[in-house]
């Protein structure tokens, strides 16, 4: 029997399962895909929003600026690529101001530090290639962007290492109430095998799929949309066009698009927020991509949309009411729902890990982990060090020396450490999450089969059953002219 069992590896469950990490519990987390960080964690404009945008009193307000706030330390203790690159949400000629004040005053009501109104004249200085209808802007310093794969990694690899087991390739398919806690039903996708896990606790970090758990054991129903947002990844030489992160204010057309610097040095723009039915629906459309190059223009001028390296859409978990719903269903005893969470949930994500842990911590009288580490260290990266150090690093490692990624100049020595590290890669994507490989200009046209090579090599994989991303996603099906 399982005294937590979490349901969803992304950054909220990883963030939960690497706090509670802190006690001495048998905890564990179920996630369907092959990897951590598989939904809609992975496919976001990944800023730590500074905080002045939700509704003072919210939980959505109250967790973004405690999320914002402890994210420097985080990053340190985790080794998450961050930065506070400070974000402007801009006012062109044909908007209201007064809705600038308004987002001004929430924000101080958060809490938000450092927030003011800048005019034209200040903007141009810090931010030259702004379109020429913007008026002033809200300047918020703490805003911040992050890679939201090595966050929901660090979460999950340090939770792990502190004792939290992950069930991978492992789909809840139902819970029933038990004489104590719950009963899950599981299928592991990958063996095609089902099993029944006992847990005391049961944590609902499902994503858009979050509304179906509650449901199944609380008459009080949820139901949660998924929203789907679409982007434009621009190539490194666009990286710099702009430094801040560039909201639009919104208006009657809708939120606008953002145009930010990503942690690792591209453009992103995105997204575009349209309800959809099927909550698989990640893919992009003509219209949608047509539709960002364009509103993204009210704000920053001549973005070099030639530049696009790639697209990508995720789906955010809106739940009727709005707000982030965190706690136990009042009909559900030992259920933590932790639903709803959509945009600014990676921000969040630090704070509703504190949140949760703590309220499990008082429903099993959980006492502290003795031997529980906060740190963990990410991939070493050569690019990082000096020549002397990489040349010291190579003769020591000959794999350092070996780029396989030449895009992203990503060597072998990364690959096999992304490989063995705890919850090591064990797909093409995996290990792009991790290291960078194939997310470059050639997007994985040269370094695929190289990276399949070390697989084999490494894991040990058979080199049919190696994948892109998981059950179904295998890339080599026979030998030449075998098929
Ligand atoms: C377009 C867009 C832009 C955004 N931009 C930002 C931003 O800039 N800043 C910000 O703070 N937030 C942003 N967000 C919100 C943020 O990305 C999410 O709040 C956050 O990623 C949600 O994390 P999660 O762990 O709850 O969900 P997910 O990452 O979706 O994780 C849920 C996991 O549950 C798993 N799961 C589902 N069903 C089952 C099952 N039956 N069995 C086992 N596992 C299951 C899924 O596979 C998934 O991995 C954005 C969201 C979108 C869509």
């Amino acid at each position: 029997m399982y005294d937590v069992a979490i349901i969803g590896a992304g950054v909220v469950g990883s963030a939960i399962a690497r706090e509670l990490s802190r006690y001495q519990v048998k905890a564990c987390v179920i996630e369907r895909e092959e990897d951590v960080c598989c939904g809609t964690s992975k496919a976001n404009s990944a800023i730590i929003h500074a905080g002045f945008d939700a509704t003072p009193g919210t939980l959505k307000a109250r967790l973004n600026v405690r999320g914002n706030e402890i994210m420097d330390q985080l990053s340190k203790e985790l080794d998450i690529p961050f930065k506070r690159n400070g974000s402007l949400v801009v006012c062109t000629k044909d908007q209201d101001p007064a809705g600038l004040d308004a987002l001004l005053e929430k924000g101080k009501e958060n809490g938000v530090p450092g927030l003011e109104i800048l005019s034209r004249e200040q903007l141009l200085s810090m931010e030259p290639n702004l379109s020429d209808d913007v008026t002033c802007a809200l300047f918020a310093p703490t805003g911040g962007i992050v890679c939201p794969f090595h966050m929901t990694m660090a979460f999950a690899e340090n939770a792990f290492t502190n004792g939290v087991e992950f069930f991978l390739n492992t789909e809840v398919t139902s819970i029933e109430k038990a004489a104590e806690g719950y009963k899950l039903s599981l299928h592991n996708r990958e063996k095609e095998e089902t099993s029944i896990l006992e847990t005391k606790v049961v944590i609902n970090a499902a994503g858009v799929y979050a509304d179906t758990f509650n449901n199944m054991v609380s008459e009080h129903k949820l139901h949660i949309t998924a929203r789907k947002g679409e982007y434009m990844l621009l190539d490194k030489d666009a990286g710099t066009h702009v430094s801040h992160t560039v909201f639009q204010l919104p208006s009657k057309m809708g939120k606008g698009v953002l145009v930010t610097p990503t942690v690792h040095g591209n453009l992103l723009v995105g997204p575009t927020a349209v309800d959809v039915e099927d909550k698989e629906a990640v893919n992009t459309t003509l219209a949608g991509l047509d539709s960002l190059g364009k509103t993204a223009s009210l704000s920053v001028k001549n973005i070099p949309l030639r530049q696009v390296i790639t697209s990508f859409a995720g789906l955010r978990a809106h739940e009727d009411g709005g707000d982030f719903v965190i706690g136990e269903a009042a009909d559900a005893k030992g259920f933590v729902n932790v639903a709803g969470i959509e945009s600014p949930g990676l921000s969040s994500a630090p704070a509703i890990g504190e949140m949760v842990a703590t309220l499990v911590k008082e429903m099993l009288s959980l006492s502290e982990n003795p031997h529980f580490n906060g740190n963990r260290k990410g991939i070493l990266r050569p690019e990082k060090l000096s020549l002397e150090e990489r040349n010291a690093l190579i003769k020591e490692q000959p794999a350092y020396g070996n780029i396989i990624c030449r895009c992203e100049m990503i060597t072998e020595g990364e690959i096999m450490d992304a490989i063995h590290r705890p919850l090591g890669a064990r797909s093409l994507d995996g290990v792009k999450r991790r290291t960078r490989a194939g997310m470059g200009r050639c997007q994985s046209g040269f370094c695929s089969p190289r990276t399949m090579e070390i697989l084999e090599r490494e894991v040990p994989l058979s080199m049919f059953d190696i994948t892109k991303n998981g059950v179904g996603s295998n890339l080599v099906y026979g030998h030449n002219k075998e098929i």
